[in-house]
């Protein structure tokens, strides 16, 4: 299996991956999409469940999605992952999008129907919910919850899916306060936009109770914690999306305040067993997925 296929692979499916076993009926689409650990996690989910089949990288560009897409029943895939810059614009060439998808506006998993139709849904939020289950031993819809860079296609998301959880207060801050209003008029009460500012941001925390991270701040080496330090305090739940092996700043400030924290790596796995659990139904494996995941890092 190749690092990543194109297009024009697609285009050729059987003649350029008939050879192998077992077939490759699953992948993600992105551009850029070499850096995916997409592959490694459902590889190693595949092989847990003994499912003939294989997930690999397909680069493609935004011009080449509608296309992409229209190629997947001829080419034999069961889905297909979507990530940057699709998540949007697939929602156009899809005609069977579920209910939850459609109200955050962005789709991730789609799925070939037996019909050769496409059907598509939006795994991101719900596994959100089961990372904060698992990470903090908390019920989402049950927190007061503060959403960090509400404006961006990962924090609108995790907006929405508060607002389906039934969360009983939704903080949305985002550094364009723009972006955070019209999401908040989206999602009506009890969704609130505040203006960016460490003294907003330091001030709302001591009135929820999870503070999620959804701006990319603290992903390049050397960027400091988008929350202040002291307004961190003991008991507070904080989750930051950015997914590492190590310690965000965030999570290094949190932990370090008494807080607890956990970082996007769950969130990533969890998406990811929602996406097989879709394909294939059933439970997904998680702890072989979690494995070809953090395996995936440490390479
Ligand atoms: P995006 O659509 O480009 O949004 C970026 C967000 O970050 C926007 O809200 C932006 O604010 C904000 N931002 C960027 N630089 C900032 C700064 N210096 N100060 C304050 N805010 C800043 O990106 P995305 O796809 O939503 O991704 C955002 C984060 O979510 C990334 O870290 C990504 O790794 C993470 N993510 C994790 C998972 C997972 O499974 N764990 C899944 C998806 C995304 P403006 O609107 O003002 O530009």
């Amino acid at each position: 299996m190749k690092d990543f296929y194109t297009l024009s692979d697609l285009r050729h499916w059987q003649e350029v991956t008939g050879g192998e076993s077992p077939p490759i009926r699953l992948a993600v689409f992105g551009d850029p999409v070499i850096h995916s650990r997409s592959p490694q996690m459902h590889n190693a989910g595949l092989a847990g469940r003994g499912i003939d089949a294989r997930y690999c990288r397909l680069h493609i560009r935004e011009d080449e999605l509608e296309e992409a897409l229209g190629l997947l029943p001829g080419a034999g895939f069961i889905g297909v992952n979507l990530t940057i810059p699709h998540k949007v614009a697939a929602m156009r060439h899809i005609g069977n999008i579920a209910p939850a998808a459609r109200a955050i506006g962005a789709i991730n998993t789609v799925i070939v129907e037996a019909d050769g139709s496409l059907s598509a849904q939006n795994t991101d939020g719900p596994g959100l919910v089961r990372a904060v289950q698992a990470e903090l031993g908390a019920e989402l819809g049950k927190l007061r919850v503060a959403v960090l860079g509400a404006g961006g296609g990962a924090g609108r998301a995790i907006a929405v899916q508060c607002r389906l959880e039934g969360c009983p207060r939704i903080v949305l801050l985002n550094r364009t306060l723009e972006k955070a209003q019209s999401v908040a008029r989206e999602l009506g009460a009890p969704a609130e936009a505040l203006p960016w500012t460490p003294e907003t941001i330091g001030g709302i925390l001591h009135e929820v109770d999870l503070v999620i991270n959804a701006t990319s701040m603290g992903m390049k080496p050397g960027e400091p914690s988008v929350v202040p330090a002291e307004a961190l305090r003991p008991g507070l739940l904080v989750y930051d999306t950015i997914y590492t092996e190590n310690h965000t700043p965030l999570v290094a400030a949190a932990l370090k305040a008494g807080a607890r924290a956990a970082n996007g790596l769950s969130m990533l796995l969890y998406q990811g067993a929602r996406s097989f659990e879709i394909w294939f139904g059933g439970e997904a494996p998680v702890e072989a997925m979690r494995r070809g995941l953090t395996a995936a890092h440490q390479a």
